[in-house]
């Protein structure tokens, strides 16, 4: 075991471990080895993370913004300054190439506490003149929120969720993944160290039950899940008992529409990003690359070659450009969809096999041309290394094919015609888009679903609604005047 934590669990400040719960196995998903045991919280250690939590947030809320950025930067700096350290966990953890784990989860999760800790000083409320009377408003915060988290991106949804939550005053209790439950721990001993008061970033482990525990206890006020669209209505609905605020970040078939015009080495470059990176689970991914037929021969020749051209390997090693998926299961519902993509008549351009490699849970990174859409792989989610290639003729067709979907999470056109790339994304249901670029999120931009792909945005200044509440106060100036 070379990953083993501490504990289990971080709650209250410290680590605590409570071996009644059921056990965890963390699996290293290049060699399928386990690297890692730990518990499943029993109500015990729940309700001592929400118990801590509700303490800690009272005294926190009454802490100067300035004072609580301060407390975050502090945090950001010990994770830059872990840089190595983190990734390396983060690869353990995930089976996600090194070369991504150092440039993208725990930086992109640096910079959300960064982003977050210098906008909370600015968010403050309004003053409404009534003549003589007036109303001012105030941003207070919404109290105890639970962070639920999925697997692809585990220590950078930790941050990204914990980040407002903390630095507009509020505490947190997150429940990583079951299958990627180490990262988070680390945020919390970071947060700690930095000088977070005990209390206010609690990290318990579990499969559902412990997330759903979580979602219906009166203590708790927030909920804020990333993971599917099944979970997402479960989750939602929980909340909804207690009339408890969401925020929901799930699952989508998001279109990646390439016009004639575009460059067809930048289209196939960001087919590719949208398809491959993080071995294709990401939930904004452009799985439905529409292709304009006058370039599809072109446009499939070179992806055929560059795809080809991928390293699969050991994440360890700096030169891998492609890891394992996560889990055995997710190796199966993967291979499960490519199996049905044949059966259905897709044209297999390349890979569309395992890839047997040390028991990992490798596969080919995999092109299908040909999908229609009725077809399986153009509706479901598959969250792996599976690109689906459409064509289409006119621009009316291929906006009316790309909303023809329950999801919206995101969207990208790629076109030389940028007043055709605005006006095709303006009539895209999408909440997260892109214009001649794919899957790029900094943190100052909301990111986010429409339709069954969420509620709420995580980031940018979009967030502040969702980590906090308006309190409107009347202030009468003159005599009462009552008709009694
Ligand atoms: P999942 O829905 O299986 O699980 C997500 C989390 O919910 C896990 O921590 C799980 O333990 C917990 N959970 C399960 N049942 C629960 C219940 N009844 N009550 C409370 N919590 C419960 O998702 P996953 O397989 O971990 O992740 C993959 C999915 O996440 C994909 O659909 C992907 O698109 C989505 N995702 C979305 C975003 C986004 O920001 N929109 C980001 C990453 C992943």
């Amino acid at each position: 075991m070379i990953a083993q934590p501490k504990a289990s669990h971080f709650v209250d400040g410290a680590y605590v471990e409570d071996t009644q719960g059921a056990k965890i196995e963390v699996i290293f998903p290049a060699t399928g080895e386990v690297i890692a045991e730990l518990h499943e919280a029993t109500p015990s250690i729940v309700d001592r993370a929400l118990a801590s939590a509700r303490r800690a947030q009272a005294e926190w809320a009454r802490v100067r913004p300035v004072e609580r950025s301060r407390i975050l930067r502090r945090a950001v700096d010990l994770i830059r300054e872990r840089g190595e350290e983190l990734a390396q966990l983060e690869t353990l953890d995930t089976g996600k190439p090194i070369q991504e784990t150092r440039v993208a989860d725990w930086p992109s999760g640096a910079d959300a506490l960064e982003f977050f800790a210098g906008l909370a000083p600015t968010v403050t409320g309004e003053t409404v003149p009534l003549g003589q009377d007036f109303v001012y408003t105030l941003r207070e915060p919404v109290g105890v929120c639970v962070g639920i988290g999925a697997w692809n991106y585990p220590s950078q949804i930790a941050c990204w969720k914990s980040a407002p939550a903390l630095a507009l005053g509020n505490a947190m209790v997150f429940k990583p993944s079951e299958v990627t439950p180490l990262g988070a721990l680390k945020l919390a001993e970071i947060f700690v160290e930095a000088g977070l008061p005990a209390g206010l970033f609690n990290v318990i482990q579990g499969r559902g039950a412990v997330g759903a525990a979580l979602v219906t206890d009166p203590r708790t006020d927030k909920v804020s899940l990333t993971g599917s669209v099944p979970t997402g209505q479960k989750v939602y609905a929980a909340a909804a008992s207690g009339i408890r605020n969401v925020t929901m970040e799930l699952g989508g078939k998001s279109p990646l529409i390439i016009f004639d015009d575009a460059s067809v080495e930048d289209a196939v470059g960001a087919a590719m990003l949208a398809n491959f990176y993080s071995t294709g689970q990401i939930c904004s991914n452009g799985t439905r690359v529409f292709v304009q037929k006058g370039i599809k021969t072109q446009f499939l020749k070179r992806l055929k070659e560059r795809a080809e051209a991928i390293t699969l390997g050991d994440p360890r090693k700096d030169d891998t450009q492609l890891g394992p998926l996560v889990s055995a299961a997710q190796l199966d519902k993967v291979m499960g969809y490519v199996e049905k993509a044949k059966s259905e008549g897709g044209t297999l351009v390349t890979g569309g096999k395992r890839a047997p490699m040390n028991d990992g849970f490798y596969v080919e990174p995999t092109v299908f041309a040909d999908i229609t859409d009725d077809m399986t792989l153009a509706r479901e989610e598959v969250f792996g290394p599976v690109m689906a290639v459409l064509d289409f003729e006119t621009e009316a067709e291929v906006i009316g094919r790309a909303n023809a979907t329950e999801f919206g999470l995101a969207a990208g056109v790629f076109t030389a015609d940028l007043a055709r790339g605005h006006r095709v994304i303006g009539q895209l249901q999408a909440g997260t888009c892109w214009i001649n670029a794919y899957n790029l999120t900094p943190v100052e931009a909301p990111f986010g679903g429409m339709k069954m792909s969420g509620v709420g945005r995580e980031n940018g200044r979009a967030a502040v609604e969702h980590y906090t509440q308006v309190k409107t106060v009347y202030v009468g100036m003159g005599p009462v005047d009552a008709p009694y």
